[in-house]
């Protein structure tokens, strides 16, 4: 069985670099808010090219503190409207509500699977204050044309970057473009920690330094309280291991892009569309999506002939009943491409060998 990701073959080969780095932090008995924290804050804002990057718990904090900060800021105000991607994972809608803030969901479009400009300027209304892009797949979303709606209609933009660190647009990095960014580092993701963490990215120093507050309880000095904060702090260990993770991070991207190259000279088959993509160095290649009016059909073949494939996602956040009771609309064009999409084995890792039997199975169907 080719599996659609392995993360032992993914971790393994830093085995005993991430040990090394553990180690250290237990003999450093601090494990909260030290050293390794600040050093990979600061890597990591050196890789996407921001001033600042802050650790929180995981993505979605991220992205619901960066919406908490602007509220705390005066930027936002409950019932304001958030324009969303129909396709996007659920944490985009859940950090809109769990700010008492409107979601608005726009369609993408259909041929990069990202959020449509021309859908956006149409949602705007008067109570339309942020947008939150999301550069699904790897890809980055249409940056340029955002952020110029942005401007236009005085919008903020949070970049939910999960799914592509290392994406980029003429040398600028995904995480650089809008007021703020908010990153996962998810096991699964592109740069994966050994647990749950996250990461807010942005050029702000006054939401740099409310965030730093708001991820620590509102506080920033012992037993000072200046906000209702939270507790969403990236711990020392896992710090550590990102840091080990970053040094190979830029190999790693190389591997993704030639494994994806691979699959796009390769794949030759009528019934299979292969995703549409601008540049190269513009799509990190979290996932390989491609689509068919016989998906489910095409799932099962490759099954049967040992290759594990998933949907991203088999159901639309809209959708889920969470949900259910809020007016959120239809959105024919992502239900659509929820029907045809089926993610194919890309890692890291992936050998030449499993590329080309994923080839050949594909190109019979
Ligand atoms: C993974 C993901 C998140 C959430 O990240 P967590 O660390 O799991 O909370 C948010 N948005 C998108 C698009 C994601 O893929």
């Amino acid at each position: 069985m080719i599996e659609f990701l392995n993360l032992k073959n993914a971790t393994s080969p830093l085995r005993q670099e991430l040990i090394e780095a553990c180690t250290r932090v237990i003999d450093s008995g601090r494990f909260i808010s030290g050293n390794e924290l600040k050093s990979f804050e600061e890597a990591f804002a050196a890789f996407c090219g921001t001033k600042y990057a802050v650790g929180v718990g995981n993505g979605l904090d991220a992205l619901t503190l960066v919406l908490r900060a602007w509220k705390e800021q005066g930027k936002l105000h409950s019932d304001d409207e958030v324009i969303i991607p129909a396709n996007t994972y659920i944490a985009s809608m859940l950090a809109i509500t769990e700010n008492n803030l409107v979601i608005k969901i726009v369609e993408p479009n259909p041929e990069t699977f990202n959020i449509s400009p021309l859908e956006i300027k149409k949602a705007i209304t008067k109570k339309t204050k942020a947008i939150i892009p999301v550069h699904l797949y790897g890809q980055l979303a249409p940056m340029t044309e955002i952020m110029a709606i942005a401007k236009e209609y005085q919008l903020l933009v949070l970049e939910d970057a999960a799914q592509s660190h290392g994406s980029a647009l003429a040398g600028k990095m995904a995480g650089g473009f809008g007021d703020a960014a908010a990153f996962s580092f998810y096991p699964s993701k592109n740069l994966g920690a050994l647990g749950d963490a996250g990461a807010v990215t942005t050029n702000d120093q006054s939401l740099y330094e409310l965030l730093l507050s708001l991820r620590n309880y509102g506080s920033r000095e012992k037993y000072q309280h200046d906000y209702q904060g939270v507790n969403s702090r990236l711990d020392e260990i896992q710090a550590a291991i990102l840091q080990v993770k970053m040094k190979y991070f830029k190999e790693d991207l190389e591997a993704r892009r030639k494994a994806a190259m691979f699959y796009l000279s390769r794949i030759k088959n009528p019934k299979i569309q292969l995703p549409v993509y601008t540049d190269h160095e513009s799509h990190s290649w979290h996932l390989f999506v491609i689509r068919s009016n016989e998906r489910d059909a095409l799932k099962k073949y490759l099954e049967d002939n040992g290759i594990e494939t998933q949907i991203h996602y088999p159901k639309a956040a809209h959708e889920q009943k969470a949900y259910h009771g809020y007016d959120l609309g239809t959105f024919p064009v992502a239900e659509k491409l929820q029907s045809e999409i089926l993610s194919l084995p890309l890692s890291s890792y992936i050998s030449g060998e499993d590329l080309q039997k994923i080839c050949n199975v594909l190109n019979r169907f």
